[in-house]
């Protein structure tokens, strides 16, 4: 099997509003523009792993089989619109949770690469060629910590943090969203096979 480009995404702040502990299907507000972008990536040949930190359950403020059916609920808006996701990788840990099994420096919480290491493995992705895309410093790390091209976007945390780049990090773009980050990656050329 030949690999295969791969977009990496964040998904609070990125594919849909962030509203801290998304915690009630209720709060699930996708982008406007988010359908199209991934359909765009899929078009083009992108493979499109989602690579979410819920440290959220370790905390206790968000149940892991909701986050299942919130998951599966993008998937369904996002079929709607001819768009998918090739896969859901998300980090229940967090170094202070209250849940004690989920209370460990693990090897998924982004900027650790586990997730997208997975992703690699599962869906047979070349990093060199990929790229990622976040809201968050962390997600720039994630894609240089696994060989590819990062975008930070200013919707979500973005704006915010944008002025606060940490000592000697490097980005490829800043871009105003999603939307404006897969036109950039289109740009470049054609994810070829
Ligand atoms: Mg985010
Ligand atoms: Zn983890």
């Amino acid at each position: 099997m030949s690999l295969r480009p791969a977009v990496f995404l964040d998904r609070d702040g990125t594919l849909n509003e962030d509203v801290g502990y998304l915690s009630a299907m209720s709060q699930l507000t996708l982008y406007p523009f988010a359908i199209d972008a991934v359909r765009l990536l899929n078009r083009a040949g992108y493979l499109v792993p989602m690579v979410t930190n819920q440290g959220g359950i370790g905390m206790g403020a968000i149940q892991a089989p909701f986050v299942d059916e919130l998951h599966a609920e993008i998937d369904r808006r996002l079929a709607a619109g001819g768009a998918h996701v090739d896969g859901w990788y998300s980090c229940p840990h967090h170094p202070e949770a209250i849940i004690e099994a989920l209370r460990v420096e693990c090897h998924c919480r982004k900027p650790a690469p586990g997730m997208a290491e997975a992703a690699i493995r599962d869906l047979g992705i070349d990093p060199a060629r990929s790229w990622m895309i976040g809201d968050k410093w962390i997600d720039v790390q994630l894609g240089h910590n696994i060989g590819a091209r990062s975008i930070l976007v200013r919707t979500g945390w973005g704006r915010r943090v944008e002025g606060a780049r940490p000592e000697g990090q490097r980005v490829e773009a800043i871009v105003d969203d999603l939307a404006a980050a897969v036109a950039l990656i289109l740009a470049e050329g054609h994810a070829g096979g």
